[in-house]
This record gives structure tokens, C-alpha cells and sequence, in this order.
């Protein structure tokens, strides 16, 4: 399971500085990484976490205090064994592996496929994807040994197993770590009618960790395999599906754009190969660093979860109409995204290299909502007391306000300038000796704020710092 660091990143110069930025800003690590890194695993640092929380609050708040008829849970990680049977995991939660003979590397092959250009993906039948990578084996070379000598291809099921209460280690009836979060949502469902006598349609929000076996993670925060994913379930009357599926298509492609992606980078994709079940499913796609890919799912996925639940718990799982005492089992409208791809998609569409007084350099130019630090303090020079007490005092006052402020003193303030550009920080306060009212008695207690995106930088009065950065 040990790999050497970011080894598995597809050679893309954007991403590289991408992930070069994160490790040297304390955005995202890898995983143990001490120990050499475990595939398919991140953890987010300082910046990162600060970054991360501030989408979950935005998902959280479009997806449940915006609404009236939305409630949000938060599930236990383990769920009973028969949960994975009934959803069709243990069965049907597979992608196409093969193995390279030479090196044993294993390969995604409908990925492999696809980067080749030719259209595949993971519900094909096995012998169907068999036929076509055998039409193509010639055009894919082993990412690591760059032979050409690979299995046939057979599912691999992504379900991660782990032995809770298995005492005998017999491993009889795994009970698996979630492949995917949104089945706490249908196992609670009938919990949120019973307490919360919600009328249809209504709407569970979640947040919550799921794991795969990914056969191949890779490009860094895009394919892990430990992740979390922010879903939300809409049950909708029997056939009431079509003009709720298009408003929530409407509402996440613009929630994108209200925490700033450009809109040229995202497009949608509809499923060609949909599962039996479902009515229609599309992808919101994002122009990651190596191209468009999946950023979300938007599903319609008819009374399929809810009639598999009653099937296999046995408990009857229908909503009775409060008007017409009418029973019958919901359908659902399903969003899920990853936090790690969004995460990805944010810094994507935010780096920027540009020129400013002269010099390169790199900036994050985020939101100030979802920016890790709101604003930086500093004192023009850190051995001067006055100036330092005086920023500390701002810095205080700030910190009361919107509680992520930076206080940086270190290097020059052209080297804090270029690391806070570099985290994003959309403003930065230098408290000088004209707040100090040294010479210019009437500049006394104003500072000097910079802005991040265009390098200008304006005289403000400490008692209207608070307004000047909210406006
Ligand atoms: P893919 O085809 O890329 O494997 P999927 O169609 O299997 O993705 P879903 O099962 O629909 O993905 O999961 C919902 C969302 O969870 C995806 O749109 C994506 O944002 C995220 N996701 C899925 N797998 C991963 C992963 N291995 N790492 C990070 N995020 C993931």
C-alpha cells in the first residue's frame, strides 16, 4: 500500500503547481506522509480545513437553511451488512480492472479507454468491455512499465471491508465503511417522518465520509479513496419527478457559480448508460487541470432505494399522504459531489499567475467567503513595540469579528504580501507609524489595506475596518 509521494498525479504542469502550492501553504498533505504516503488518501492543513469548512457552510446553507422543506442529518459512519445488499453494492459496485503481466500495476479500464477517446465507463457488461479493449489494447501501454501486456478485464468491487464486531475473524458478514454516504439518508428517512412530519416534497441533507477500493487513485484530490461527499435526497410524489429534476439541475449549476467558478468551466453531461433503475442522471462536469471531468451527479433514481430498504428490512417504508391517506414510496432526486473534487475545482479555478509591480507571482483569487484567512495583520516592522502592540490590538479586534485573521510578521512585507496572495487572503492591513500619528497627526490611527487582485492600497481608519472589509 506504500507509495512515494503524489506519485500517482498525471503529468499536468497546472496541477503539479497546484499540489506544489498546497504542501508548501499547508493546504493538503499526503496521507502519512512521514511514512512514505498511503495512495489514495489527503489530509488538509491548516489552510485547507479552513477552506474545506467554508464550502461545507456554504453547501450546508444553500442546501438546508435556504430551504423550508430540507432537514439535515449526520449518519454513523458503519451500517448494518444487509444495507450494502439491499443498495446492490456487494453485487454491482465494481470497475473494470486489468492487470498489467509485466509489472502487475492494475489499470481502470474504462478510464484508460476514454483518455484514448473512446467511450466507455463503468456499468458496460464484462464482456462488452472486454470487446473493446481488445479492439484497443495496442493504443494503452502500462502507466507504469509502458508495456502493453495486460489481463482480460474483470469487475472489482469497491466496497472497503472492515471487521467490526467480527470477534472469530471469520469475515462472514463484513461490515463494510460506506462506498458512498447517501444511504444514511434512506436509512433514516422514515426517522425524519416520524419526528419531523415533513409534507412532500422534501429534501435530507448530508455530509458524510464514504471509501472505495479505487483500483487507480490519481490526480491528487479528484480520485481518492477515503472521501467525503455532500448529498441531498429529494422525495417527490410518484412521477412528480421531471420539473423538480430541472430546477435542482438549475440550483447546483448555480450554486457553482455563486461561490465564483467560472461558468466557461463547467458544462453538463448526460448519462448515455443509465443503471435499470434510474429515469435520468447527468453529470456536472468542471475543466479540471487535465480536463473536463465529473464534479457532480445529479440522479433520478425513481422508488428504487426506498423500495430496496423495505424490501430487505421489511419495514414498510411508504409516506401516507396527509390529505388522502393514499401510501405510496417516494421517488428520489439525488445530488452528490465530493468535498475533495470541489476542493480541487475552487483552487483550479482560482490560481492564477500574473505580474504585480514588476515581479511574478501566484494567486488564489477566492472569494474573501471562502478564503482561508479573511484578512491579514502586520506591523511594518516587528522590532518596533509600538507598532506590534498596535497591530495586535487591530488584529484583536478583527479576530472578534470574523474569527479567520492571519497576524504575519515574518519576512519582509513583500514576502507576506506574496504568501498571503498565494493563500488567497483577499486583504492585508500594515500597521505603520502614521497609525501611530507620528508625523501626519491626522493619518493617526488609520492603516494601510491592500487588495489582494489588484495590489492597490487605501487608507482606512481603524474604527471603519469592519464596514471597509464587509462591503
Ligand atoms: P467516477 O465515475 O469519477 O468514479 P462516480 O460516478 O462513481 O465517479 P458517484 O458514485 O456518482 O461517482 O459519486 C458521487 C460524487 O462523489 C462524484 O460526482 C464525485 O464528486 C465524488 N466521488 C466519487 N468517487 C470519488 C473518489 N474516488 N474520490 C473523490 N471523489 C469521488
Amino acid at each position: 500500500m506504500r507509495t512515494i509521494k503524489f506519485n500517482m498525479i498525471e503529468k499536468n504542469d497546472t496541477m503539479e503547481k497546484i499540489v506544489s502550492l498546497c504542501k508548501r501553504r499547508g493546504f493538503v498533505f499526503q496521507g502519512s506522509d512521514i511514512y512514505g504516503g498511503l495512495a489514495g488518501v489527503f489530509d488538509y492543513g491548516p489552510m485547507g480545513v479552513e477552506l474545506l469548512n467554508n464550502l461545507k457552510r456554504f453547501w450546508w446553507k444553500a442546501n438546508v437553511y435556504d430551504k423550508t422543506n430540507s432537514y439535515g442529518i449526520d449518519s454513523g459512519i458503519f451500517k448494518h451488512p444487509m444495507v450494502w445488499e439491499a443498495s446492490g453494492h456487494t453485487t454491482g459496485f465494481s470497475d473494470p480492472l486489468a492487470e498489467c503481466r509485466e509489472c502487475n500495476t492494475r489499470i481502470r479500464v474504462d478510464k484508460e479507454l476514454e483518455r484514448i477517446g473512446v467511450a466507455a465507463d463503468e456499468k458496460m457488461s464484462e464482456a462488452d468491455i472486454n470487446a473493446l479493449f481488445d479492439e484497443h489494447r495496442n493504443d494503452i501501454s502500462c502507466p507504469k512499465c509502458g508495456k502493453k501486456n495486460f489481463t482480460s478485464v474483470r469487475a472489482f468491487n469497491l466496497l472497503v471491508k472492515s471487521n467490526l464486531g467480527d470477534f472469530a475473524s471469520e469475515g462472514t458478514e463484513p461490515v463494510y465503511l460506506p462506498g458512498e454516504a447517501c444511504q444514511g439518508i434512506y436509512l433514516n428517512f422514515k426517522n425524519i417522518v416520524d419526528t419531523m412530519s415533513p409534507k412532500l416534497p422534501f429534501g435530507i441533507a448530508q455530509i458524510g465520509k464514504a471509501f472505495r477500493n479505487e483500483i487507480s487513485p490519481r490526480n491528487f484530490l479528484f480520485r481518492t479513496r477515503e472521501m467525503e461527499q455532500a448529498d441531498t435526497q429529494f422525495f417527490v410524489k410518484p412521477n412528480e419527478n421531471k420539473e423538480a429534476f430541472e430546477r435542482i439541475k438549475q440550483e447546483r449549476w448555480d450554486w457553482y457559480l455563486s461561490i465564483g467558478i467560472r461558468e466557461e468551466n463547467l458544462r453538463w453531461k448526460q448519462h448515455d448508460n443509465l443503471v435499470f433503475y434510474a429515469a435520468d442522471a447527468w453529470d456536472i462536469e468542471y475543466q479540471f487541470p487535465g480536463g473536463f471531468d465529473e464534479l457532480e451527479g445529479i440522479h433520478d433514481r425513481t422508488d428504487y432505494d426506498l423500495t430496496q430498504h423495505m424490501k430487505f428490512s421489511g419495514v414498510d417504508l411508504r409516506y401516507t399522504d396527509p390529505e388522502t391517506g393514499e401510501k405510496y414510496i417516494p421517488w428520489i432526486l439525488e445530488t452528490s459531489v465530493g468535498l475533495g473534487r470541489m476542493f480541487l475545482a475552487v483552487l483550479a479555478d482560482a490560481y492564477h499567475e500574473d505580474e504585480m509591480g514588476g515581479e511574478k507571482r501566484t494567486v488564489l483569487r477566492l472569494s474573501p467567503e471562502l478564503a482561508p484567512y479573511r484578512v491579514a495583520v502586520s506591523p511594518l516592522l516587528k522590532n518596533k513595540p509600538q507598532l506590534v502592540e498596535k497591530a495586535h490590538e487591530v488584529f484583536s479586534m478583527l479576530k472578534k469579528e470574523f474569527g479567520n485573521v492571519a497576524f504575519d510578521d515574518n519576512g519582509n512585507i513583500g514576502k507576506r504580501y506574496r504568501r498571503q496572495d498565494e493563500i488567497g487572503t483577499p486583504h492585508c492591513i500594515v500597521i505603520d507609524f502614521d497609525t501611530l500619528g507620528e508625523e501626519s497627526p491626522e493619518l493617526k490611527d488609520t492603516v494601510t489595506v491592500r487588495d489582494r487582485d489588484t495590489g492597490t492600497q487605501e487608507r482606512v481608519a481603524i474604527a471603519e475596518l469592519v464596514a471597509y472589509l464587509n462591503h
